[in-house]
């Protein structure tokens, strides 16, 4: 469960980016957020992580109080949090399975993917959720080979490794075309309820989102306006 209590956050400059936003994420649900550009959504899913500093507020994952660790906590609370991202943020040059394995093993494993010391466990997992994503057959190639669609699932694998309770989602469709995007969603939302993961996808597609989540937020300029099944989201707007 992930727990947000009047979360804020006021950059240096301008309005507050998010204002008291209060939100609970159970395990296995998926929460499709939207709201139009600069409403608050990249913001709130990188409060959650500490990618961005919230200026008060709380976000606790289970028990524990994320906003009140330390670096090295925060460090060891951020391996329960897969993070998959728009341009897939992979390493071009290296293998599928070392980029899968990149986020199986943290910074310091990276390095010795580089070597190509992988400790087996590690690998045996990095196959497991390649079969899940459907790239088994591409293991050995390089990042820069694939499609857009297949480096999204690299993304999502390297996210699974990890072993996650939560996964934190930003745009991951937004480079794709659109019989892609529902493909990625559809995986998306399966791998959660298969391991129990809460998740938050930042999605600028609302009819997407509608189609594949069964919880819509939407933030506008900073608070949540709307909370509920896709269904009722015409009904409110
Ligand atoms: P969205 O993801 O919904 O487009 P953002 O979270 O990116 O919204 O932005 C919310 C608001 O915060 C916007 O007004 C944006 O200009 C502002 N903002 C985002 N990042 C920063 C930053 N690093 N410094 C100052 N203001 C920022
Ligand atoms: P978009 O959502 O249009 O792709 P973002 O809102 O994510 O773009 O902004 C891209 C980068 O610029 C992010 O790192 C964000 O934090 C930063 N940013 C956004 N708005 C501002 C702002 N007003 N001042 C400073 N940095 C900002």
């Amino acid at each position: 469960m992930l727990t947000l209590s009047r979360l804020t956050k006021r950059y240096a400059k301008g309005d507050a980016a998010l204002t008291d936003v209060s939100l609970e994420v159970p395990a296995g649900q998926v929460v499709g957020l939207i709201g139009p550009s600069g409403a608050g959504k990249s913001t709130l899913i990188r409060c959650v992580n500490r990618l961005v500093e919230p200026t008060s507020g709380a976000v606790r994952l289970g028990a524990l109080d994320v906003t009140a660790l330390s670096r090295s906590g925060l460090r060891k609370a951020r391996r329960r949090m897969g993070m998959i991202f728009q341009e897939y943020a992979l390493v071009e040059r290296l293998s599928v399975m070392e980029n899968v394995l990149s986020g199986r093993l943290g910074y310091v494993g990276f390095w010795r993917a580089f070597l190509r010391r992988f400790p087996q466990a590690d690998v045996d997992r990095a196959f497991a959720v390649l079969e899940r994503v459907g790239l088994l057959d591409h293991v050995d190639k390089r990042a820069d080979e694939l499609s857009g669609g297949q480096r999204q699932r690299v993304g999502i694998a390297r996210a699974l490794v990890q072993e996650p309770d939560l996964l934190l989602v930003d745009e991951p469709t937004a480079s794709l075309d659109p019989k892609t995007s529902r493909q990625i969603m559809r995986l998306i939302v399966e791998v959660c309820a298969e391991r129990q993961l809460a998740a938050i996808v930042n999605i600028h597609d609302v009819a997407l989102a509608q189609m594949f989540v069964e919880r819509i937020v939407g933030l506008k300029a900073g608070r949540i306006v709307f909370d509920g099944p896709p269904d009722t989201l015409d009904a409110a707007a």
